[in-house]
């Protein structure tokens, strides 16, 4: 890759963000491409997101991907949002068209995607079980309620929040079935993994170095599946765990890819080299 005069800027903010794949990923598609185009990452502090914002407009950086913990404060600084981002309340994608900036939301579109190539689940109808309320977790709550779920069960460690993230949701898709259950309530969750189609993870617990949630997976109906959003280790516990007892079960790799995917074709236009991305961020 070479640097010129001419070449075109994309990037991430987030903080910290050194342990970001998205530079190697979105770099190896420009290459593989031939676009005269770089991607880096910019460690920008939560207080300074407004300037970062602005930075994009006057430095003329062309795209930019949002993470932990700007997804939501980098909003007021945009000139629109597109409806998956408003419905999630957050965006990771913003394109830059000559100083108008636009937000999106990839994260949604990127994990169903990944669901059902990985897992051959299809949201319509769907009956899921839906660990965690905190960010990732309203992506995956649009990813479902646009998308024609029957039942959303929420359960999270801090109850309050999953229902507040249920009561949120439940008044825009009145025909959902939107039940917020706490974590450590073992009935209601032998019950509703019972009934899931899909349990889903969006909890960070298991990440590298820290401990896992104890669910009673045995309780699962035969049939469903299992999608954990943590991707470090690629088989996070609850994914062996459930291939041990014989579920279809994917780490959340491929959501990350597909994200990656969807930026790469709202700021370029061009089909993303997927298969290229994929074996960057393995
Ligand atoms: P977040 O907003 O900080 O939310 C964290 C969630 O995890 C909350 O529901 C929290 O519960 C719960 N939690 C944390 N530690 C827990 C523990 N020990 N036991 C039970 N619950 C616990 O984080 P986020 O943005 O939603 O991200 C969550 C995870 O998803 C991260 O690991 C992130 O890397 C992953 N993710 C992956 C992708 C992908 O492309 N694959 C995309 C986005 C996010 P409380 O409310 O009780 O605190």
């Amino acid at each position: 890759m070479e640097i010129r005069a001419t070449t075109k800027i994309y990037g991430i903010f987030g903080h910290p963000v050194s342990h970001s794949l998205s530079p190697v990923m979105h770099n190896s598609a420009f290459s593989t491409l031939g676009l005269d185009c770089v991607y880096v990452a910019f460690d920008i502090a939560p207080e300074e997101i407004g300037q970062a914002a602005q930075s994009i407009r006057t430095l003329g950086i062309k795209g930019i991907n949002i993470t932990i913990p700007h997804k939501e404060s980098i909003i007021p600084h945009l000139d629109g949002i597109a409806p998956d981002a408003e419905l999630t309340g957050a965006v990771n994608t913003v394109k830059n068209d000559a100083g108008k900036l636009s937000g999106y939301n990839t994260d949604v579109g990127g994990f169903l995607k990944a669901v059902e190539e990985d897992l051959g689940i299809k949201p319509e109808g769907a009956s899921v079980l839906l660990i965690g309320a905190g960010g990732a977790a309203r992506a995956v709550m649009s990813a479902f309620c646009m998308n024609g779920a029957e039942r959303i069960c929420i359960a999270n460690r801090t109850k309050d929040k999953a229902l507040k993230l249920a009561s949120e949701f439940g008044k825009q898709f009145k025909k959902i079935k939107i039940e917020p259950v706490e974590l450590d309530d073992r009935s209601a969750i032998k019950a509703r993994l019972g009934d899931a189609d899909i349990l889903v993870n969006s909890t960070s617990a298991a990440m590298e170095g820290k401990a896992a949630i104890d669910l009673p997976l045995e309780s699962l109906k035969e049939s469903a599946a299992v999608y954990d959003l943590v991707y470090k280790p690629r088989e996070t516990p609850l994914v062996k765990e459930a291939r041990r007892l014989g579920h279809r079960a994917s780490g959340g790799l491929g959501m990350l890819l597909y994200q990656g995917a969807l930026s790469f074709e709202i700021w370029t236009g061009m089909e993303a080299p997927v298969d290229v991305m994929r074996k960057a961020i393995e």
